[in-house]
This record gives structure tokens, C-alpha cells and sequence, in this order.
């Protein structure tokens, strides 16, 4: 069966230390000011039940990728296993898929052309986890093949409760997130 690479992202493990924040941006040599993950932190509730929620966000890897529908260039396109990622040589920087993203997922980069979260693909290529899947503390990131039954991370979202961010936006995002 084709792959399906996702993201399980445990809220309960998670306690926003930004570790997954740094290691992403020395593994992949992200500017300054640029980062492909980022941390949420959402009070829920209300007095004195509150609750709070801590969530370490990155691009959802959409299975309909409305980034990819905007670019005019082909620059934005789909990896193995549904990754979405970007051809730098081919990005104008103009912005089109920044605007069509429901998540705030690009940046532009200082030199010009857009980027975002690309799974590590280039270490998964190699068998290893993604940087901030394996720098965690927590061990609050399970990264793998979805449309494996067996694997860690589907068997993490069939057994848990979970959420994925603003599914109105009708983008099927591939990052869930466990409660
Ligand atoms: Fe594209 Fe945004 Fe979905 Fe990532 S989260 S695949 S950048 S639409
Ligand atoms: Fe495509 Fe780059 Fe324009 Fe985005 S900024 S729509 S990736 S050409
Ligand atoms: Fe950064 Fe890689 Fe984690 Fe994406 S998977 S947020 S590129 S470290």
C-alpha cells in the first residue's frame, strides 16, 4: 500500500519546552526569524475549570494541499508519502501558497523563496526520524506510516482521542493531536 507519512503530537506529553523548535532549526540551517514548527499554548475552560493546552504545531502535510493547488509555479508539490515540500530553484516567492495555507505553515525565506516543515524527509530517506521527532524530551512526537495498521503512529490515533486542526478548511491535514 502507497505510504502515508503523519504525525501524532501527544498534548498530555508535551510540556512546550521548544526543544523540537531549536533542533529543527539547526538541522535543517533555518534563518533567522524562520521556523517550521512552533509551539501553542490555548487555554481552555472556563474559571476555575481551566485547562491548558500545549501544542507543537508544524505544516499538516495536508492530503489536499491547497498550497500546492495556489502555486503557479509547480514549486510547491507532493513527496513520497504525501509530504508536501518546495523547489527552491522554482519558488518566485510570490506568496500564493502562504495566502491559500489555513495554518500559517510558510515562511519566506531571506533568500527568496518560501519554506516550510518537510517531515526531515531527507532523514527519513536514511531511516531516521524526523530532527524534532527525535530531539523530544517527552517523546511527545510519533512520526510514521499511517496507512500501516501496525505502525506506532496509527495505531497511537485509532486508540487515542485526538483532533486535527481546523478540519473546515477541508484540507485533510496528516498531524494529529492527542488528548
Ligand atoms: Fe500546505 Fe499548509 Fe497543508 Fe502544509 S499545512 S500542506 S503548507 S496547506
Ligand atoms: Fe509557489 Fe513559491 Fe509562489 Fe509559493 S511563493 S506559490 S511556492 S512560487
Ligand atoms: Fe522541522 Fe523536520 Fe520536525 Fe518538520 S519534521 S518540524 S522539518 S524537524
Amino acid at each position: 500500500m502507497k505510504k502515508r507519512f503523519a504525525m501524532a503530537v501527544d498534548t498530555v506529553r508535551c510540556v512546550g519546552c521548544n526543544a523540537c523548535v531549536i533542533s529543527c532549526k539547526t538541522e535543517n540551517d533555518l534563518p533567522n526569524g524562520g521556523f517550521r514548527d512552533w509551539i501553542v499554548q490555548e487555554v481552555g475552560g472556563a474559571f476555575p475549570d481551566l485547562s491548558m493546552e500545549i501544542r507543537s504545531e508544524r505544516c499538516n502535510q495536508c492530503s489536499k494541499p491547497s498550497c500546492v493547488d495556489a502555486c503557479p509555479t509547480g514549486a510547491s508539490h507532493v513527496n513520497e508519502g504525501g509530504v508536501v515540500g518546495v523547489t527552491k530553484g522554482k519558488c518566485t516567492g510570490c506568496k500564493a501558497c502562504i495566502a491559500a495555507c489555513p495554518y500559517g505553515a510558510r515562511y519566506v525565506h531571506p533568500a527568496g523563496f518560501v519554506d516550510k516543515c518537510t517531515f526531515c524527509l531527507h532523514r527519513v530517506r536514511k531511516g531516521h526520524e524526523p530532527a524534532c521527532v527525535e530531539t523530544c524530551p517527552t517523546r511527545s512526537l510519533t512520526f510514521g506510516d499511517l496507512s500501516d495498521p501496525d505502525s506506532p503512529v496509527a495505531r497511537l490515533v485509532r486508540s487515542r482521542r485526538n483532533k486535527v486542526l481546523r478540519p473546515e478548511a477541508g484540507n485533510a491535514p496528516n498531524v494529529f493531536f492527542l488528548s
